[in-house]
This record gives structure tokens, C-alpha cells and sequence, in this order.
């Protein structure tokens, strides 16, 4: 990639400096928002915590997202100025993988960055990228913020929401739809309130999401439903707490 910088592979730091470049170069770029490089940093914290690895309840979370994605009649998945940085790519194959539609969606929208975004996921390979029509709205949210599209989140049963607000978050559940929500904090009020939060970096969580949607492209109705019941959500959360507070014994079964 064109924008990538150039780190040594052997440099124990690798991943976190190709993604604080890419974050960079979104900047640049007028796809990231300066909140987006504070959102940055305070993620990286928590990965460095949860030992910058997928703990197996994000595993389970990710395999649960995989089923509602398949079971749903429309999923979106949203996405933001810090996902397009970072996975424009994976967000391009998860929406091939699962039938979902893409939708730019930005706490600080300016129809400038909705557009720059869209324009760099189709560079990314997107066909139809939504959010620049702005037709409905969420109830409960300010004018801004509650924007999207009438034939894409507005009308969606299931929403990926990664690095969402939690605002946002809860006025989409409160919509009915089932949300699932990447987020490395589980504290945070958007995984609190997710029908299934997946505590993980955005990095390694769609990838993970995307190979549970292949493993299971062939799997019945009747077992994806019981892949989405025996999620729980309260332990998954609980567990990705327990990792952070007491370090790497917590999640081990
Ligand atoms: P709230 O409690 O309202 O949700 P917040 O402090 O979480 O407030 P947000 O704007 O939602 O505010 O913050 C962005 C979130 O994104 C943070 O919780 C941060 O840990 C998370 N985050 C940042 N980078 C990543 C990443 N690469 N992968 C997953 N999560 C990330
Ligand atoms: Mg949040």
C-alpha cells in the first residue's frame, strides 16, 4: 500500500506503528478526525492491556457476529473515519462475504469526509458505498449525528458498529436492531449496551468475524440461531474486564 510506512517487520512494535501510520495518513488523507487520533491512542492503551491478542470470549463473540450477520435480513456495516484507516479493505470483503451494505457514518459528519471516505473504500474495492443520501433519521439523537441512509442503517436488522459512540450505539438498539459492536473498552457504553460486543482490536476482530463467516456459510438456520443463544453477552464483557484488571489468567476456559 502506497501509504504505508516503512517499519521494520522484526521491530517488536510492528503492528501499533503501521497502525498509528495509518491513522496518520487518514489525517492526511481527511478521512480521519482529529477525535479520531485521541480514539486512537486510548484503544491502544487497552490492547496493550488485553496483551494485543483475540482472548478466546472475543473468539466467541466474533463467532456470534459471524451468526447474526448471516441470519440477518439487511446487516450494514458502518463504518467510521478510524475504520476506513484502518481496515478499508477487510470492511470491503466481510460486506462480500455476508451480503451486508456499507454505510459512512460519522459522529462529526461533514458531507466532505463522508464523501472522501466512500471514495476510499471504492479505491479499497467497494461497489455501492452509502451515507452521502442522509435521508432518515435515528430518533433520539441531534440532527447531525442521528443522519443516515433510509435504505441502508435506518432500514438494517443487524448493524456493525465498530468504535461507535455509545449515544449512538443505544439509540440504534433502542431502533430494535441486534448491534454488534467492536471496541477495545469494554467498559465503554457502546460495548455495554451491544447485543454482542467483541472486545478487540478492530485490526484482528473483522478478520476473525470474516473467517467464522466463511466457516459457517453452510451452516443451517436452526444451528446459527443457537450459535446467537448461547452467546453471553454479560460474559463476554466480564471476561474482557477480568483480562484487563488482572492480566492474563482471567480467560483461559
Ligand atoms: P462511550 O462510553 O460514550 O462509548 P468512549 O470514550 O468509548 O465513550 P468513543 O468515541 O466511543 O468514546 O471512543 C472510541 C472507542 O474506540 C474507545 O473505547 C477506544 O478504546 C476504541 N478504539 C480505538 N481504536 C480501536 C481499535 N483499533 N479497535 C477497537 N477499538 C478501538
Ligand atoms: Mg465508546
Amino acid at each position: 500500500m502506497s501509504d504505508e510506512v516503512d517499519v521494520p517487520e522484526d521491530h517488536p512494535r510492528y503492528q501499533s506503528l503501521v497502525t498509528r501510520h495509518r491513522i496518520e495518513a487518514g489525517v492526511e488523507k481527511g478521512i480521519t478526525s482529529m477525535q479520531g487520533l485521541i480514539a486512537e491512542g486510548r484503544g491502544e492503551a487497552f490492547d496493550y492491556l488485553l496483551g494485543e491478542e483475540t482472548i478466546p470470549s472475543a473468539d466467541r463473540a466474533a463467532r456470534a457476529a459471524a451468526a447474526h450477520f448471516l441470519l440477518g435480513d439487511h446487516p450494514v456495516i458502518s463504518v467510521n473515519g478510524n475504520v476506513a484507516a484502518l481496515v478499508p479493505e477487510e470492511v470491503v470483503e466481510l460486506a462480500e462475504v455476508t451480503g451486508a451494505d456499507i454505510e459512512v457514518n460519522l459522529f462529526g459528519r461533514t458531507e466532505e469526509r463522508v464523501r472522501a471516505i466512500a471514495d476510499h473504500l471504492r479505491e479499497h474495492g467497494a461497489g455501492e458505498v452509502k451515507g452521502l443520501t442522509a435521508d432518515a433519521r435515528i430518533p433520539g439523537l441531534s440532527h447531525e449525528r442521528a443522519k443516515v441512509d433510509a435504505d441502508g442503517i435506518y432500514d438494517a436488522d443487524v448493524v456493525l458498529v465498530p468504535l461507535e459512540d455509545g449515544d449512538r450505539a443505544e439509540a440504534l438498539g433502542e431502533m430494535g436492531k441486534k448491534e454488534v459492536v467492536v471496541d477495545l473498552n469494554p467498559l465503554s457504553r457502546s460495548a455495554q449496551v451491544a447485543t454482542v460486543p467483541i472486545i478487540d482490536n478492530i485490526l484482528r476482530a473483522l478478520p476473525n468475524v470474516m473467517r467464522h463467516a466463511r466457516d459457517l456459510s453452510g451452516a443451517s438456520r436452526t444451528e446459527l440461531e443457537a450459535i446467537v443463544a448461547e452467546f453471553d453477552r454479560e460474559a463476554a464483557l466480564d471476561a474482557a474486564e477480568q483480562r484487563l484488571r488482572e492480566g492474563a489468567v482471567a480467560d483461559d476456559e
